[in-house]
């Protein structure tokens, strides 16, 4: 089988357990071919660990996406792309290009800050991006955005985002309950537009998790390049990424990256499913 060639339009976290580092790490594993169209660099204050973050110019976002365009992706991830303009350049990437796949990561907030990247991203991730997704990979706090529902607690709540967000045009839907949704276990809400899969695992350290959603959808995107199915590709990117945060590290006293290579370096993670 020849290489599958995979395009992640992202950020640089310097730090290297997220963004576009995460991606390629996570591609790798999967013996994938990654490429980068990069949007921002984020540096970090070694003394408090406060994000810089630095938009590159669009210019030059354009001529990434030309370039990758023509060594012609099988699939393309989005991760943070940061302003509406950017945004309307990510669809528009894969709309020029011939992938069969369109991962989209909403990523809405740089882990370890709070502030929402700016809110009028949200509208335009609901226009230009959700109409085209494959897959969208929302975390609890990005499905009550992308929504419109606003704080998610429950499974049926999740339930009902996830049908929102697949009317408004994602193919398929995946809401992780991850760290935030209370319970014991590791739960992420799969949706197909028919039936609903609930995808659990142990919840593992949450310490040193980041770079966790990422490295998600950068699997998921990596498993549909390879010719599983969505719901086959959630299933396995949910095990590679609870390998990942088993195995997670302290880099220093602010942060902990997950192990991008534990599934298939360390231990394999099961991932149990169930219709609901
Ligand atoms: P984050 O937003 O913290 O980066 P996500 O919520 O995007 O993480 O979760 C990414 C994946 O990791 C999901 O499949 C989620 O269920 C899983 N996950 C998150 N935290 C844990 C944990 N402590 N243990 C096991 N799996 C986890």
């Amino acid at each position: 089988m020849s290489l599958k060639k995979i395009l992640t339009i992202a950020g640089s976290d310097t730090s290297a357990g997220a963004g576009m580092q995460a991606d390629l790490k996570t591609f790798q594993e999967y013996n994938t071919y990654g490429m980068v169209a990069l949007t921002a660099v984020v540096a970090m204050d070694p003394e408090t660990w406060g994000h810089d973050v630095t938009p590159l110019p669009i210019e030059l976002l354009d001529k990434q996406i030309k370039t990758a365009l023509s060594i012609g992706p099988d699939a393309i991830k989005t991760g943070m792309l940061g302003t509406e303009e950017i945004i309307q350049r990510a669809a528009k990437a894969f709309e020029d290009s011939d992938a069969a796949y369109f991962v989209v990561d909403p990523v809405m907030v740089c882990k370890g800050e709070d502030e929402v990247l700016n809110p009028g991203n949200t509208d335009a991730m609901i226009k230009y991006l959700l109409p085209l997704a494959t897959i969208v990979t929302p975390n609890l706090f990005e499905a009550g955005q992308l929504s419109g529902l606003g704080k998610l607690t429950t499974i049926e709540q999740m339930k009902e985002a996830a049908e929102i967000i697949h009317q408004r045009g994602a193919k398929h839907v995946i809401i992780k309950g991850g760290k935030a949704l209370e319970s014991d276990k590791a739960l992420d809400l799969y949706y197909d537009g028919d039936n609903y899969t609930l995808l659990t695992t142990d919840k593992f350290q949450s310490s040193y998790n980041h770079g966790a959603g990422c490295t998600f959808a950068a699997a998921t995107t990596a498993n549909l390049a390879l010719g599983k199915s969505p719901r086959e590709a959630v299933i396995a990117a949910k095990g590679f990424v609870a390998s990942a945060i088993k195995h997670g590290w302290k880099m220093n006293e602010f942060v902990g990256p997950v192990q991008h290579g534990a599934y298939n370096n360390v231990e394999k993670i099961e991932v149990t499913t169930k219709e609901v």
